[in-house]
């Protein structure tokens, strides 16, 4: 299989990809035997790849990651790097490559001191490899401070230093970075495609698959979430049927203070599973004693992973809620279909009795209203707005009648 096997609906960027490391292969192996590389190369030392949530992002990142670092004997003969086989290629998708740095963050954003630790790494020639790919997955993050630290770096990259960034669109990132960067876009991909990918990749039964892919709207990591894990299903379910129990006041107070409980439930279990083990390890690393009494001096570091793992559970608890807007949504979306007369698209096609008695008791006008609500509400927490407050605002207009 090629490197780009994974890639789902993305055939012009995955050819734009394959161009650049056919270049950068050619580079790589002028500068080897002395002489001048190609004059005009579709190589390039930073890229910025977009596109919404679920698109693909980082694959299509990590993709050309190991293009880059393919060492497969065919490159010679004329194939195109990426065969998916060679050693180059496989550590670099596993994520063991000495030359790949994914950067992926669970924290709200990326600082400046992180970003220094990067920018002197890119410095580096790379280890073993072809090149130095560092790739960022959350660009987005990058707060103003460290995307100026960033800056610096992109602008003046090492030889053989490759910064791959990704963000879900163009103002999410500094301006001042993305004019240095060849930028990418990657689209929405067709349900068909994720389905697709969902069978033969992960095995996933068609019909399963399919109900997935739709209810998901080519969001692949949800889709197969929601394909193999219960709990991802039952939370779904639950979220549907939001809309035909907000009847009166007092049931919308209820159903926005148990989505805030069940995303409150999602980050507290997330985090049991990574921050005892995380503290342990901290706690031996600093050279705790008998019965857990820290050395002086320590008490700052154990404060720092402190406040990490509390912005942690922010981010999950958020993320955790952010899927069931994106539930509400596609279900008011349905319903606007179907007020409209458009059976086509429907995505939640297993509520469909839910998605009837909706679109029967309201109007188009009414549908828009709701759906603009639900906008509001993930404007609201992207804002920092208190989540109940939020989240009740949006039941309230989500309202019968
Ligand atoms: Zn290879």
């Amino acid at each position: 299989m090629a490197v780009w096997d994974d890639l789902v609906g993305q055939e012009r960027v995955q050819e734009q990809l394959a161009a650049a490391a056919r270049d950068a292969d050619a580079l790589v192996t002028a500068v080897a035997e002395g002489e001048q590389g190609p004059d005009a190369s579709k190589m390039t030392h930073a890229w910025l790849f977009t596109g919404p949530p679920g698109s693909g992002r980082a694959t299509a990142a990590r993709a050309f990651a190991a293009a880059l670092q393919c060492v497969s004997p065919d490159r010679a003969l004329g194939g195109i790097p990426g065969c998916g086989f060679c050693d180059g290629c496989h550590t670099a998708l596993i994520g063991t490559h000495a030359d790949v740095q994914v950067i992926r963050t669970d924290l709200l954003s990326i600082g400046v001191k992180e970003t220094r630790d990067l920018v002197r790494r890119a410095q580096l020639s790379p280890a073993v490899g072809r090149w130095q790919v560092i790739i960022m997955e959350d660009a987005d993050r990058l707060t103003e401070g460290a995307g100026n630290v960033l800056l610096k770096a992109v602008e003046e990259p090492a030889p053989r230093t490759v910064w791959l960034l990704c963000a879900p669109s163009l103002e999410d990132v500094l301006p001042t970075i993305r004019s240095r960067c060849r930028h990418l876009t990657l689209r929405t991909p067709p349900v068909a495609a994720v389905a697709d990918v969902l069978i033969r990749r992960d095995g996933i039964e068609p019909e399963r698959a399919q109900a997935a892919a739709r209810a998901t709207q080519g969001h692949i990591d949800r889709a197969r979430r929601l394909a193999t894990d219960e709990r991802a299903r039952t939370r779904r379910a639950t979220v549907l049927k939001l809309p035909l129990r907000v009847d009166d006041v007092g049931a919308c107070l209820k159903a926005a203070q148990e989505l805030i409980d069940a995303a409150a439930e999602d980050s507290k279990q997330a985090s049991e599973e990574t921050d005892v083990k995380e503290t342990e390890d901290l706690k031996a690393a600093l050279g705790a004693g008998q019965g857990g009494r820290m050395p002086r001096g320590t008490a700052g570091a154990m404060k720092e992973l402190e406040e990490k793992q509390k912005r942690r559970k922010t981010r999950t608890q958020r993320d955790s809620l952010d899927l069931a807007l994106s539930d509400l949504t596609g279900f008011y979306r349905d319903v606007l279909a179907l007020q409209l007369g458009s059976e086509i698209a429907i995505a939640n096609g297993d509520v469909r009795d839910a998605l009837d008695r909706v679109a029967q008791g309201s109007t188009p006008e009414r549908t828009l209203r709701r759906i603009e609500a639900v906008v509001a509400c993930r404007g609201a927490l992207e804002a920092n707005v208190a989540p109940l407050l939020a989240v009740e605002a949006m039941t309230m207009a989500l309202r019968a009648g």
